[in-house]
Order: C-alpha cells, then sequence, then structure tokens
C-alpha cells in the first residue's frame, strides 16, 4: 500500500487476489515465507515513452505510451493495448495483474502484461489513427516480440489500429512474425478471434448455469457495452435464446423491450464498427426503443447482466437493484466491472457470479491460439478453433470449482479463479528462484 498508494484501481485488484490467496498460502507449506504475492505485485518492467504525432490540422499532439511487463513466469508478456484518455499507471498495473492470473487460468503458457497510451481516438480521422499507431509502435517495437512480448487489443484497439501497429512493426523489424494478436485473416488471423471474448463469457455463463439445471432459453438478459465483448457476448446469447435487452456506451444505455435480435445486432456492428457512431443512434431505426441518457442498464428488470463496457460500472447500489429484480447470475465480459462491495452483495446473496478473470479469458485463450497457428504457419477452421475456446472456458469454470467451492456447497468464482491462477505462476516461480 505504500509503495502503490496512489494507484486505486491496481490497489484494489490486489486486494481482491490477496484476500483469497493468503489464506491459501498459509495453509500450504510449499507457498509459506517465500513473499510470493509480494514478488508477484512488482511489475517485472514498467516502460512509459512519449509519443508524438501530427494531427489533420498540422498540429503537433504529445500523448504518453506504456507497457507494464507484469510477470513472465509461464510464458511471453501477454496483454492487450487501451487507447482512451483514463488510462494511467494505476488501469494499466491493474490490468497487467488481472491478466498474469487469466492467462494461467487458460492452461496456455503465456504471462501476463497491459499497454496502451491516454490517446482517444474519438473522433479522430482514419489518417490520424494511422499516425498515432505508427509514431506509437516506433517506440514499443524495441521492448516486444513474438519470443518476448505479444501485445493484443482492449479499449480503443481494435481490427484498424491492430493493423497500422502491426504494419510499422513489420516495417522495422524486418520481419514476419507474430507479435500482435488479432491480425486480420489475410496476414496471420485467427477466426473467432474477434468473437472469443464475448462467446467465452457466454459459454462461462452457460456452464454456471448448468451447475444449477438452468440455461439461457427464455432468460432476459442485460447487456452493457457495445463494443467488441459486448457485440459478441450478445450474438451467443441470442444464438442460445436468450433475449438481450441493453446495450449502452459512454453517453447512456438503450433498452428495447421487443429484444435486440440478429437483425439489429447486425446494425448496431455497423453503426458502432462502421460508422463509429453512438449507441442513442440505435433509435433513428428503432424508434420504439427508449435511450436512458448517463446511466448504466442495471436498473432494467433481468435474469442474467454481463458487464461488458469497462472497470467499475456496477457498484452497490446496482447491485442490489439487480437482486431486487431477480437476477441470478452475472458473468463478467469486461475486466473488474463490478466493485468489491458489489460482489460481496452477489456472494452473501449467493447468486451465479464470475469475475472477469475468468469469465473473459476466452479472448487471450484465442489469443494463445493464434499464436499457436502463426508459430505452426497453418490457421485451423472456425469449428476448431471454437471448439478449442469452449473447452478452455470448461477447464476454467472446473478449476474454479475444484479451488472455490465452499464448504456449503456454494461456488465462490471469485476464490476458485484467484487460487488456480495462482498455484500455476508460484509454482513456476519457485522453480525458477529468485529472478
Ligand atoms: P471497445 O473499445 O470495443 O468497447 C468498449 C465499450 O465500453 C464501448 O461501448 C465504450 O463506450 C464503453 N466504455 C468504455 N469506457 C467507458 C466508460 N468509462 N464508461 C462507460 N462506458 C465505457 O472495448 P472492448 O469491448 O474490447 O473492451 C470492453 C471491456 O472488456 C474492457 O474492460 C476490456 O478490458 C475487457 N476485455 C476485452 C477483451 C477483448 O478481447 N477485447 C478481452 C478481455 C477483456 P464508448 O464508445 O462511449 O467509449
Amino acid at each position: 500500500k505504500q509503495r502503490n498508494g496512489h494507484e486505486p484501481e491496481f490497489l484494489q485488484a490486489v486486494e481482491e487476489v490477496a484476500e483469497t490467496v493468503i489464506p491459501y498460502i498459509i495453509q500450504n507449506d510449499i507457498y509459506y515465507g517465500k513473499n510470493i504475492l509480494l514478488r508477484m505485485v512488482e511489475p517485472e518492467r514498467v516502460i512509459s515513452f512519449r509519443v508524438c504525432w501530427v494531427d489533420d490540422k498540422g498540429e503537433i499532439q504529445v500523448n504518453r505510451g506504456y507497457r507494464i511487463q507484469m510477470n513472465s513466469a509461464i510464458g511471453p508478456y501477454k496483454g492487450g493495448l487501451r487507447f482512451h484518455p483514463t488510462v494511467n499507471m494505476s488501469i494499466l498495473k491493474f490490468l497487467a495483474f488481472e491478466q498474469v492470473f487469466k492467462n494461467s487460468l487458460t492452461t496456455l503458457p503465456m504471462g501476463g502484461g497491459k499497454g496502451g497510451s491516454d490517446f482517444d481516438p474519438k473522433g479522430k480521422s482514419d489518417n490520424e489513427i494511422m499516425r498515432f499507431c505508427h509514431a506509437f509502435m516506433s517506440e514499443l517495437f524495441r521492448h516486444i516480440g513474438h519470443n518476448t512480448d505479444v501485445p493484443a487489443g482492449d479499449i480503443g484497439v481494435g481490427a484498424r489500429e491492430i493493423g497500422f501497429l502491426f504494419g510499422m512493426y513489420k516495417k522495422i523489424s524486418n520481419g514476419f512474425t507474430g507479435v500482435l494478436t488479432g491480425k486480420g485473416m489475410s496476414w496471420g488471423g485467427s477466426l473467432i478471434r474477434p468473437e472469443a471474448t464475448g462467446y467465452g463469457t457466454v459459454y462461462f455463463a452457460q456452464r454456471m448455469l448448468e451447475t444449477k439445471g438452468d440455461s439461457f432459453k427464455g432468460k432476459g438478459v442485460v447487456v452493457s457495452g457495445s463494443g467488441n465483448v459486448a457485440q459478441y457476448a450478445a450474438e451467443k446469447v441470442i444464438q442460445l435464446g436468450g433475449k438481450v435487452l441493453t446495450l449502452s456506451d459512454s453517453s447512456g444505455y438503450i433498452y428495447d423491450e421487443k429484444g435486440i435480435d440478429e437483425e439489429k445486432l447486425r446494425y448496431v456492428m455497423e453503426l458502432k464498427n462502421e460508422k463509429r457512431g453512438r449507441i442513442s443512434e440505435y433509435l433513428e431505426t428503432y424508434p420504439h426503443a427508449k435511450f436512458i441518457k448517463g446511466k448504466t442498464p442495471w436498473e432494467v428488470k433481468c435474469d442474467i447482466a454481463l458487464p461488458c463496457a469497462t472497470q467499475n460500472e456496477l457498484n452497490k447500489d446496482d447491485a442490489n437493484t439487480l437482486l431486487n429484480n431477480g437476477c441470478i447470475c452475472v458473468s463478467e465480459g469486461a475486466n473488474m466491472p463490478s466493485t468489491k462491495e458489489a460482489i460481496t452483495m452477489f456472494h452473501k446473496a449467493k447468486i451465479l457470479f464470475a469475475p472477469g478473470k475468468a469469465s473473459n479469458a476466452g479472448g487471450v485463450a484465442t489469443s494463445g491460439l493464434e499464436m499457436t497457428q502463426n508459430s505452426l504457419r497453418f490457421n485451423w477452421t472456425r469449428e476448431e478453433v471454437d471448439l478449442k475456446l469452449k473447452d478452455i472456458m470448461s477447464n476454467i469454470h472446473d478449476a474454479c470449482i475444484e479451488y472455490g467451492k465452499d464448504e456449503d456447497g456454494y461456488i465462490d468464482y471469485v476464490k476458485g479463479a484467484n487460487i488456480a491462477g495462482f498455484v500455476k505462476v508460484a509454482d513456476a516461480m519457485l522453480a525458477q528462484g529468485i529472478v
């Protein structure tokens, strides 16, 4: 706390892990007294750099770029890049820390990292995005590599940005390698990678519901966000027979009582991905829907909630409203969207609750599959990748049960994910000595 007191999101993420992992360490001699968690919370390397670029008016702009290389005990650093004005050291360290546990849970050989910039892509032209991405990569390239550190997308970094970043990396390194994931299909990408985080979040929820003999069929589902994760979570919910009631962005949420079906979702995808519009524009085509400005969608009555926008978007009051409205399952698509108090309420009510590091691990898992395909110089089919994704989500679910089942039979997925993620990384760190 003394060292990181000015980093609230990082402390929040560490506290959540510490509360469940420290009792486990105390009970297990092989970990006790080795300061293993103390070592895990200190990033192996933190890189901060200047990014200068020229906007369309010819003015020079300056942003700050970062890469946090958190832990490489079980593989090269792996984790996304976020471009958003709120990006700072605390946010990236919390994301990098979560990533270490998440990547361990996937069972694939990936360490944890995260990076990005306080650059705001909103309202920028394609040319400005390209110039920024090229400038960002002209420094980042010296710190990454397909065996060292393999970044991917996150908020504000989608297929377009990965393309520009990859182009610059390839040019200055003079090599075509799998240094980034989320690439286009014709230049090294993997099928299902765009869908993977959203699909995985729903696959995980499906496994949780099965423990109660339940399913998505006929359920009312509230989804937040309308970006990559939200879009594909919604798509999978629709395919499984659920009714998607909401989507949102930072300006508010839309509520479609009749349900957002496949056709309406296609419209949202075009609106957000091609036209880069706002979610409120949904009403221009579907005027029966409502737009609730400046609010999050948790006040809408639902059976299942999928927070897929950003950290701390679901607080204690929201949790209370969801529970009073009869919500039985929350599966996090975003990273740390529920506050600590909200999670405590879900646990007290004994509903199904999956933390992002378990339920949204499908994205990075499929990135791991992209890395494997790049190394093999081979592409798996859509069905093959989807099957592997389903398998991985199912295995993560089972690992959570192994370490998270309480005496009364309730599955504490937070405890399960933290301990299962910890064990693999801790074992590797112990085997490698103090490095
Ligand atoms: P996108 O940039 O594609 O979409 C983000 C969505 O969240 C947008 O609808 C955005 O609205 C909204 N949002 C962002 N910041 C805020 C905010 N401060 N308040 C309210 N709404 C906000 O990002 P992704 O879908 O990729 O990421 C969403 C979440 O999922 C993040 O937490 C990310 O870390 C996590 N995640 C993503 C993975 C991936 O594979 N992409 C993998 C694992 C986790 P607006 O357009 O108005 O900003």
